[in-house]
């Protein structure tokens, strides 16, 4: 099976600023990828170079084989992505909003969607502005869905979310997992947040990629070289 995502040498300048450098990953289709850096790291300059959103400045990226550099169609098709702070248009009713994705998409899905916000009890006739923000979160995770995305690409998804919208957010990414066997790249500042559920880590600080693998491994060797924790951790 190829890839979910493979990168050679991706780098990313802005001005004199390198936001990501010689970055080369390969990661694996069904999979569940933390991507893990402080703030300043180049995570969301990588997953707009994924989504095609930015023109890398060198190297290359595919999604599952088709080379995703400047928003190739057939590569973005497999995508389905959630910015940070999930921008939704917030005057439009959640219905609106269902039926504008259906209109750019071809392989879209309303009635998944529907149905996953249905079972949230989410009001498709609300204004977005006026949902909370987790139900807003949940409302920008089921209009990625609904395009039956391979590659689900989560920017942030959980940064300004209270703890139980947060449980409720990873509770919905993980059903869809499990029902499309989708792979999921996520991103957060804290290891902690998405450790429970991920099978990957790329750690990303300073625009490079500090370490990547299967997360039991990586973290297992940061346990060996750190140390066994004590009482006093
Ligand atoms: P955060 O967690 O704060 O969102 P991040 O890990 O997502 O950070 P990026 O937003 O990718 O990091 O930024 C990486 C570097 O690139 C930072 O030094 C940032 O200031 C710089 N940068 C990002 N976007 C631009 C831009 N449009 N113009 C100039 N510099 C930028």
């Amino acid at each position: 099976m190829k890839p979910a995502l493979e990168a050679k040498g991706l780098g990313k300048r802005y001005g004199a600023t390198w936001a990501l450098r010689d970055c080369s990953l390969c990661l694996p289709a069904g999979s569940v990828i933390a991507l893990v850096g402080p703030n300043g790291a180049g995570k969301t300059t990588l997953l707009h170079l994924v989504t095609g959103l930015l023109r890398p400045t060198q190297g290359t990226v595919e999604v599952f084989g088709q080379d995703a550099r400047g928003g190739s169609a057939e590569a973005l098709a497999h995508v389905g992505f959630v910015a940070q702070e999930h921008p939704l248009y917030q005057g439009f009713s959640v219905a609106d909003l269902l039926r504008m994705g259906r209109s750019l998409n071809l392989h879209w899905d309303r009635a998944l969607a529907e149905r996953r916000l249905a079972e949230l009890d989410i009001p498709l006739a609300k204004r977005a502005g006026a949902l909370s923000g987790g139900q807003q979160a949940q409302v920008a995770l089921a209009l990625a869905l609904a395009k039956r995305p391979a590659l689900l690409v989560l920017d942030e998804p959980l940064a300004n979310l209270d703890p139980i919208a947060r449980r409720d957010f990873m509770r919905a990414v993980m059903a869809a997992v499990a029902e499309d066997q989708i792979t999921v790249l996520l991103s957060s500042h804290v290891i902690a947040d998405l450790e429970p559920v991920c099978d990957w880590l790329v750690l990303l600080n300073h625009g490079t990629v500090q370490l990547t693998g299967a997360i039991d491994d990586v973290l297992a060797d940061h346990r060996m070289l750190t140390g066994p924790r004590t009482g006093a951790d």
